[in-house]
């Protein structure tokens, strides 16, 4: 049985959700992204947590 012993700190990022202030701390596997069309029409991935807090996306995190 594959125990889990702690989380490596070098892979845990830190954020603040600007909505409610909540302080995250989230993993690469929690990261979610969307492709967003400009007005220009060049294309951006967006990378985006949801808040545990207030369920509002948490965006422009760190592309990994
Ligand atoms: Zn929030």
């Amino acid at each position: 049985m594959v125990q889990i012993i702690g989380k490596d700190e070098t892979q845990v990022h830190e954020v603040t959700c600007r909505n409610c202030a909540s302080r995250l701390r989230y993993t690469r596997s929690e990261v979610q992204s969307f492709r967003h069309t400009d007005y220009g029409g060049g294309t951006d991935t967006i990378y985006y947590i949801a808040c545990p807090g207030c369920g509002k996306q948490v965006q422009n995190l760190k592309a990994h």
